[in-house]
């Protein structure tokens, strides 16, 4: 079993950004953790493996409040189950990660921290609206090796407007010479209603094209596997022992428990997720209310398609028995290694396309 724990706040909107968040000065901390374990007390918590604190911006939360948590969950694992969890991801801004922060993190069971670094040019940052300059992802970096956390992941945003003139190869560069063990990397796109959506319907900024974002992924692709990465996932690269287990088990459609506002929870065939705002969702804990928006059960075939689409995403490619013949145009985006069928990186460039194919045309497949 895995565990997501959705924190919604930030201290502003990131341009690009579409997450279901709160911008707040004074981050309700007490408020937050009093109603998530009141949602944990709906659900079963056995046999946790992994704890995910995503956002929004959980680097905002107190150490306290985020050390309280995972007592918390801690305490039901292992007293029901007697097992320990093997990983706790906490996402954080560079501006957050402070020496005396990272050691409370570490002290209260945070092994593993996602570090949204987005880019290593000041102006870019600001274009994007993030509150960090360049400087602080590297002081971040060295704050969280010191307190003993060194399976550190940075996240960098890519294929961005051609006015920014961003040089993503030094960008790269400067990623690599931190050392990070794992990259997590995301192509610009364009959310309804974001102020990125704005600034391009009022022609301020155009909408990234597809060449860049087919060439500066490719790039990144041969030069980190030239490092000593491996992209076991189309966007996660990661030196050896260093994959992110809570999101692969989402990968291997593993069941998971989300909590907080807009958390999803999938317990192998349905898919239940919460309500979207913050305030909604603490005024239905607070009345005693379903925090639960809607829900889907998923059919034999929905089932299929993601299994199709979730497999390929990975390194792990699907059993090459699904799929009885290829379209000859696909030749380029695959290959078969030891019975699996992957995606190359190329292929990882089309993959919604691909997918789509093959489960429209019932006759490549098994
Ligand atoms: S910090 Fe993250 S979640 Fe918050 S606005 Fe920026 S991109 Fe969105």
């Amino acid at each position: 079993m895995h565990l997501y724990v959705h924190v919604p706040f930030c201290q502003r909107r990131c341009s690009y950004c579409d997450f279901s968040i709160a911008v707040r000065k004074r981050i309700p901390a007490e408020q937050f953790v009093a109603v998530v374990l009141n949602e944990a007390g709906t659900h079963q918590l056995a046999n946790l493996d992994t704890i995910y604190f995503g956002g929004g911006t959980p680097s905002l939360l107190p150490p306290d409040a985020i050390a309280s948590l995972i007592s918390h969950f801690h305490r039901r694992t292992t007293h029901d189950a007697r097992r320990t969890v093997v990983e706790v991801t906490l996402e954080a801004n560079p501006e957050d990660v402070t020496v005396d922060k990272a050691r409370a993190w570490a002290s209260a069971g945070v092994n593993r921290v996602s570090l949204g670094g987005q880019s290593f040019d000041d102006t870019v940052l600001k274009w994007m609206h993030r509150s960090h300059d360049a400087a602080r992802i590297g002081a971040a970096m060295h704050a969280l090796r010191g307190a003993g956390i060194e399976n550190v992941s940075l996240d960098l945003i890519f294929a961005l407007p051609d006015e920014l003139h961003r040089d993503w190869e030094r960008d790269l560069d400067m990623a690599l010479a931190l050392r990070p063990n794992h990259l997590s990397l995301y192509g610009l796109t364009v959310e309804p209603r974001t102020p990125l959506d704005r600034w391009i319907s009022r022609g301020a900024t155009h909408a990234p094209d597809e060449e860049r974002y087919a060439e500066e992924y490719l790039f990144a692709h041969r030069r980190l596997t030239a490092e000593g990465f491996f992209f076991y996932e189309v966007s996660n690269a990661a030196r050896d022992g260093y994959r992110s287990q809570h999101n692969s088990a989402y990968w291997s459609g593993k069941p998971y428990v989300g909590l907080g506002p807009a958390a999803h929870s999938f317990d192998g065939s349905t898919r239940r997720w919460n309500l979207r705002a913050w305030e909604a969702y603490r005024r239905a804990v607070a009345e005693g209310r379903s925090v639960v928006d809607s829900e889907e059960t998923l059919t034999d075939e929905q089932r299929e398609i993601e299994r199709m689409y979730l497999g390929l995403r990975t390194a792990d490619g699907v059993p090459s028995g699904v799929v009885r013949s290829l379209p000859k145009s696909f030749g380029a985006w695959f290959y078969e290694h030891a019975g699996r069928l992957k995606c190359t990186p190329e292929g990882w460039l089309r993959l919604d396309s691909i997918v789509a194919e093959l489960t429209m045309h019932p006759e490549t497949q098994r």
